[in-house]
């Protein structure tokens, strides 16, 4: 794989609203820099401990995004320099974070994540509960938290309508709520959504950050 050739490509097709997270997990950090060198800047990782990992031993000029699933004791080896989370999936995961804020006197920029896929080993809030906790008092206690958006994952399929209506499903609660006054550390601005198999459907249903790794890297062993 060429690494440079394969962002570029991938650059050269998203709109200017759309950004790019070059999914970076399990890769060394000599690919990492080959990434890095075209001007990418935006990363993102699955595992706390490989972040952090990965935040020490590169440029610290790389925005580090926490794409997967997170468990409440590893949020303290990214709460120092994450740049957003995209996989907040409970009001518990989010008192952790806030409170690991609260330590690194700093606001960390969290997207929750939307359960809109048929699969039940995936992670997330479904719609009711999101309208409920969003609507509530709760997320003005997370004082060192701004909930900046939505992300969700499309159901692992060939069927490119499925993919396509899942996506479509999460715009329609995206704008909803973007149509809302919410809490004051609530903003409505990013959608993540779309990954190397679907992040072409994901930008035409509104997408505002693509998740790619394999089609830059290659197949992950
Ligand atoms: C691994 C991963 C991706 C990237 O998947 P590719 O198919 O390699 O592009 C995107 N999002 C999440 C949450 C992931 O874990």
């Amino acid at each position: 794989m060429n690494i440079k050739n394969n962002i570029n490509a991938i650059i050269h097709t998203l709109p200017g609203h759309v950004k790019l997270v070059v999914v970076s997990k399990t890769q060394p950090n000599n690919k990492i820099l080959e990434a890095y060198d075209t001007g990418q800047r935006i990363f993102g990782e699955n595992k706390a401990q490989e972040l952090k990992q990965k935040y020490e031993e590169l440029p610290k000029d790389v925005e580090w995004h926490m794409i997967g699933h997170i468990q409440t004791n590893k949020v303290k080896y990214i709460a120092p320099f994450v740049s957003l989370i995209h996989s907040v999936d409970s009001i518990r995961l989010l008192e952790e974070i806030n409170k690991q804020a609260v330590k690194n006197l700093r606001t960390i920029p969290c997207l929750l994540q939307v359960y809109i896929a048929d699969e039940d080993t995936k992670f997330g809030f479904d719609e009711a509960e999101l309208n409920d906790f969003l609507m509530s008092d709760v997320p003005a206690t997370f004082t060192h938290i701004r909930i900046e958006g939505l992300m969700g994952m499309a159901t692992f399929t060939e069927d490119h309508s499925k993919i396509r209506n899942e996506f479509r499903k999460l715009k329609k609660i995206f704008d909803a709520l973007a149509a809302l006054s919410l809490g004051q550390n609530i903003q409505m601005k990013n959608l993540s959504m779309g990954m190397s198999s679907d992040y072409t459907i994901a930008m035409e249903e509104g997408s505002t950050l693509v998740r790619v790794g394999s089609s830059i890297f290659g197949s992950r062993h």
